[in-house]
Parts: C-alpha cells; structure tokens; sequence
C-alpha cells in the first residue's frame, strides 16, 4: 500500500495551462498582448451594472435566467436550451467530461485552444492532435482520425491561436461525416469577431442537430474575461448532461448582472469588431512588408494574429525586443510552433509600437 496520496495516472500527465504574460522576464509590468483581451474594456452599461453590489450574502441565481433569456432574445434561441458557464472554459470541460472517459479519444486540429488537451486529460482522455492544412483545421484529417474510441470532436472557430476560421460548409461536411455518437464541440470564442457573412452557422446546426454544441463567452468581444462567463446551447439531451455537471452556482450575481447589461448594448460590440478589423488589417499588412526577412502573417478572423518567423529573425528575438517596448505577446503559442508569437490586436497606439518595433528589428525604418 502506498503510504501517500496517489495521484490518478492521468493527473500525473497533465500540465496546468499556461496564462498568457504579463510581466517581463526582468519583472516589469507590461501592456499585455498576451490573452485577447478587449483592448476597449467593456461596455460602460456593463460598468454601471457592477457598481450595484445587489446583496453579496445571497447566492446567485442559480439558472441565471434572465442572462438566458437575455441571450436566447439576441441570438434567437430557446433559454431552456442555454446553459452558462464560469466561462466557456467550465463549458468546454462539462463538454468532454459528459461524453468521453478513461480510453476514450478527444480529436481536435494540431494547432488548437491549449486548454483542450488540458480537459481531455483530465477525464481521463486521450487527445488525439489531428494534422491541420496551411494552419486551418483539415475536415479530411479530422474524420480520418475517427476511430470506434472517438467520442467528442473540439474544433475552435476561428482558431486559436492560429485565427484561420473553416467556412459554412466545411463545418456541415465536417458534420456530415462524423458518426452520430460522436459530439461536435464548436467553440466560438471570437465569433463576434468573424468578417460579416462569414458567420460559420454553427448555431443552426446545434439547433438542428443532435450531436452539436457550441459554446460562446464574454471574456473577448464583450471584454468581461474578468467576471468569467460564457454560455452554450445545443439539443436538450446535450444541454441536460451539461447542467449536471456545472458548478451549481458557477455564475456570479455580478456576472449575470454586468453580462445582461453588455448584451443590451450591441453598440460597444459592434465598436470593438471595427476597431478590430482595423487592427487587424494594419497589423496583417505590416508583417507582411517584412516578408523579405521571413515575417508571415496568418490570415485572421479573430482578435490576434499569427506572426511565424522563418528567416533570420527569430521569434525569441522579437518577444524580447517587444518586451523592451514594453508590450507581452504570446510566445510558444502552441507546442509545436516555437518559431511564432500570437499578438492581440490592442489600440490603434498599440498597434503603431508593435509595428515600429518589429519594423526596427528588422532593420527597416519605424
Ligand atoms: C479565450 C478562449 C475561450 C474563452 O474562455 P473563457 O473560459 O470563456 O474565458 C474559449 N475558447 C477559445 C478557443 C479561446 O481562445
């Protein structure tokens, strides 16, 4: 017998997730452009909406249904087929945890969320990291992996950390071709962020389908990662098992309170998309004029961008140098892509350093 505490084999496994930075090797605070935060905050109506404490003694509601109903109003859905969460993190792992256990396997694209191989380990799970195409999740790759052990699917659209979304109808003929006992997970963290009519669909399909999920959350555009909230839906069965699993009272009454009040005023979301957008582009565009010394801009539809390094200027090199500037961006944003920093679009003046400093790395006039 052993004389302590064992930890489960697949505990043993697991490594805690990784936050994006924001300090400086040397201890500095930095601007962080490490974790997709709204560079905007948060609507002012959100703000107001916390300065009321309501009663802290009283546990909050439970169903949290008026953000429900709230959500089911804006995105037309049923509030009885919305579940919310501690973020969409707690979401994601119900997700798994419901339907897949120790042996079985959790596909999701090579280059995804760090937080998936996180969850699946720990119920037990196998991840199974599927071989993606120019940095979009490959359909052909992903049912090819499908084994009889599959028992869940997690595909983040758009991507992170690459930004790289798969279209409409790659998403119904990744569908399509999963077998109905297999739960497509679609995680839309940065919908709000997609270019207009790119819009994956992925809500129509948890609504028609029985094995569909998506998930959604208020920490990017709606710029509330602080409260943690997120929210899914999908068919009844789906959401039943998840509202055994979340933590009873997992949404805060501030949370439910703040997040009420930022639905309502879609005019900040719609603020943070274009200013977004702009960013983005800027950024996109400014890499791509350091070609010549190996710079590469993933193509984005999110908040952040893919930057890889494939000539003499190295990733480490530019992290430093931002570091010196004062700015964290993601460095190793996944395992396999040592040679790439993950930047958030921050505020236009953000954008202008990052740009000046990799500019000057370079060697190329700011
Ligand atoms: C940021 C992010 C989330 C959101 O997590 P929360 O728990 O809702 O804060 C979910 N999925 C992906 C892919 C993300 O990048």
């Amino acid at each position: 017998m052993p004389t302590d505490p064992q930890l489960k084999p697949w505990i043993e496994e697991l490594r805690p997730y990784v936050p994006g930075k924001s300090k400086s090797d040397d201890g500095r605070t930095l601007i962080k452009l490490s974790a997709n935060e709204n560079p905007l905050g948060c609507s002012p109506a959100a703000l107001d909406a916390l300065r009321d404490p309501g009663n802290p003694a009283d546990y909050p509601d439970p169903g949290a249904l008026e953000l429900t109903k709230a959500i089911g109003k804006l995105h037309g859905i049923d509030p009885a087929l919305i579940v919310c969460g501690t973020g969409s993190g707690e979401l994601l792992h119900c997700a798994v945890q419901a339907y897949a256990g120790p042996g079985d396997e959790v596909l999701f694209s090579q280059y995804s969320f760090s937080l998936y191989p996180l969850i699946t380990r720990k119920v037990g799970a196998v991840p199974v990291a599927v071989k993606d195409e120019n940095f979009v999740a490959s359909v052909d790759a992903i049912l090819a992996a499908v084994t009889d052990k599959t028992r869940v699917v997690l595909l983040d659209n758009p991507n992170n950390p690459c930004g790289t979304h798969l279209a409409r109808d790659e998403v119904r003929r990744l569908h399509q071709g999963l077998p109905g006992n297999v739960l497509l997970v679609l995680d839309q963290a940065y919908a709000e962020y997609v270019d207009d009519g790119m819009d994956d669909d992925g809500l129509v399909l948890a609504w028609e389908a029985s094995n569909v999920l998506v998930t959604r959350t208020f920490s990017k555009a709606y710029g509330l990662a602080g409260l943690r909230i997120g929210w899914a839906t999908g068919a009844p069965a789906i959401v039943a098992g998840l509202q055994r699993l979340r933590g009873a009272f997992n949404v805060s009454t501030q949370g439910q309170n703040a997040a009420c009040a930022a639905l309502a005023d879609q005019e900040f979301v719609e603020r943070s998309r274009q200013a977004n957008a702009r960013g983005r582009q800027r950024l996109i565009e400014a890499v791509q004029a350091l070609g010549n010394h190996g710079l590469r801009a993933i193509p984005s539809q999110a908040n952040f961008v893919l930057v890889l390094f494939e000539g003499e200027v190295t990733a480490e090199a530019a992290l430093k140098v931002l570091a010196d500037a004062g700015y964290a961006v993601r460095n190793n944003p996944s395992p396999a892509l040592p040679d790439a920093l993950r930047i958030t679009i921050g505020s236009e003046q953000h954008m202008d350093d990052v740009i000046a400093t990799l500019r000057q790395l370079c060697g190329e006039a700011a």
